[in-house]
C-alpha cells in the first residue's frame, strides 16, 4: 500500500544480478537474442518456489546474460533507480566481480562499471546514497577470496567513500568458511566491513561459531543460529553480545525453501528479543519483491504497527556500513518525512 511505499527505507542486503527487474531483463535479452533465454528463466513468481540449488541456476543464466562492461553499467544503473522510486534514501548494492574472457570483462573493469553507475546516478540527481560491498563467491576459495579483498582494498582507497566492505556469499551447501577466514581477517584489519550470510542452510553450524569469533559487522539471514532451529543459545549470546544485525530476506527465504512460511520465520525470533533486524529483498528481480513489499510482508505476518514498521525502517539506519555523518543526513530526512507519513 502506499505507506509502505512512502516510507523511507534504507537497503542493505541487495545482489546486484539478482536484482534485475523484468524491464532490465528484456533490455539484456534483445541485447543477446542467441542465448534463447526468456524472462521467466530468469525470476520465480508469484506462489511459485524453488530448492535453493535451482536458485543458484538462475544466478547462472542471468549472468550468461551480464557478461560486458556495458552491461554491468545497465542493471547498476537501473536497479539503483528502481531502488530510488521505491522510496529507498541509502543503498548497500553487492556483487561478485566476474571476469569474462569472451568480452574483455576483468574483475577490475566489474567493479569500475558498478562505481561509473553510482557516480553517474548522483550527477543526475537520483535521491539515493549509494555504496558497494565487493563480494566473495565462496565457492571460489582460498585464493580468489584473497585477491577479491585486495581489490576491494584499492577500490576502498580510491573510490571516495563508495566502497566499504566485503559480502560473503555464494551456495552455502559448497566450500568452507575455514578457507575463507584469512581473507576475512585480512580485510577487517584493513578496515573494509564485514557482512556474512550465516546459517543460511542448516548444515552450518560449526562455520557460523568460526566466523562468528571475527566477529562480522552483520549477518545475512542467519537462518538457523537459534536454538529452535537447530541453533545454539552460545551462537546467539554472541550474535547478541556484539550486537550485530540480522538482514532479514522474508520472500527470498520462502522462494528458496530454507524457510517453511512466513509465519515461521527466524524474524520474529530475533525481533522479539529486541536484536536489530533489518528487513532487506536479497533478489528484487529473481524473487519478484520490492522493499515497500517486504516491509509490508513483515508488518501483515508480524502484526506490526505502523509506528513499529516506522521504528524498523529508522532503526536500520544505524545498521549501515557509512560512517556517522551520513548516518546523521538519513536520520534528519526520517525526521522531516515523519509528520506527513504518520
Ligand atoms: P552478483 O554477485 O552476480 O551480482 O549476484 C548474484 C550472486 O549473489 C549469486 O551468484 C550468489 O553468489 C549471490 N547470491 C544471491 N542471492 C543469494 C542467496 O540468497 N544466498 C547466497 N548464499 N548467495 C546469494
Amino acid at each position: 500500500s502506499v505507506f509502505y511505499k512512502k516510507l523511507p527505507k534504507v537497503e542493505l542486503h541487495a545482489h546486484l544480478n539478482g536484482s534485475v527487474s523484468a524491464q532490465t531483463m528484456e533490455k539484456l535479452i534483445q541485447r543477446k537474442p542467441h542465448l534463447n533465454i526468456e524472462r521467466n528463466m530468469t525470476a520465480i513468481g508469484k506462489g511459485q518456489r524453488r530448492s535453493l540449488d535451482e536458485c543458484f541456476e538462475v544466478f547462472k543464466l542471468i549472468h550468461k546474460l551480464v557478461d560486458t562492461e556495458e552491461d554491468i553499467h545497465t542493471v547498476a544503473t537501473d536497479v539503483i533507480k528502481e531502488f530510488a522510486d521505491d522510496n529507498v534514501k541509502y543503498l548497500e548494492l553487492r556483487s561478485t566481480p566476474r571476469e569474462e574472457k569472451g568480452t574483455g570483462l576483468t574483475k577490475k573493469s566489474y567493479v569500475e562499471a558498478v562505481i561509473k553507475a553510482i557516480q553517474q546516478c548522483k550527477y543526475d540527481g537520483v535521491d539515493i546514497d549509494v555504496r558497494f560491498l565487493v563480494a566473495i563467491d565462496r565457492r571460489n576459495g582460498t585464493e580468489v577470496a584473497m585477491e577479491t579483498v585486495k581489490l576491494a582494498e584499492e577500490f576502498m582507497l580510491s573510490s571516495g567513500g563508495l566502497v566499504l566492505g566485503i559480502d560473503l556469499s555464494g551456495d552455502p551447501k559448497v566450500g568452507h568458511g575455514r578457507c575463507l577466514l584469512p581473507a576475512l581477517e585480512k580485510a577487517r584489519n584493513c578496515g573494509l566491513k564485514l557482512s556474512l550470510h550465516m546459517s543460511e542452510v542448516s548444515s552450518q553450524l560449526e562455520e557460523s561459531e568460526l566466523l562468528l569469533n571475527l566477529p562480522p559487522d552483520r549477518i545475512g539471514h542467519g537462518t538457523f543460529l537459534h536454538p529452535e532451529m537447530g541453533g545454539s543459545q552460545p551462537l546467539v549470546d554472541q550474535v547478541v553480545k556484539h550486537n550485530i544485525p540480522l538482514e532479514i530476506c522474508l520472500t527470498s527465504n520462502i522462494k528458496g525453501k530454507t524457510v517453511p512460511s512466513y509465519s515461521q520465520h527466524h524474524f520474529r525470533y530475533w525481533y522479539q528479543l529486541g536484536h536489530p533486524c533489518v528487513i532487506c529483498t536479497d533478489d528484487k528481480g529473481v524473487f519478484c519483491t520490492d522493499l515497500s513489499q517486504e516491509y509490508q510482508l513483515a508488518a501483515s505476518t508480524f502484526s506490526l504497527s505502523p509506528d513499529a514498521v516506522w521504528e524498523l525502517s529508522e532503526r536500520a539506519v544505524d545498521c549501515i556500513f557509512a560512517g556517522e555523518a551520513v548516518k546523521q543526513q538519513l536520520k534528519q530526512k526520517w525526521t522531516e518525512i515523519k509528520p506527513g507519513l504518520l
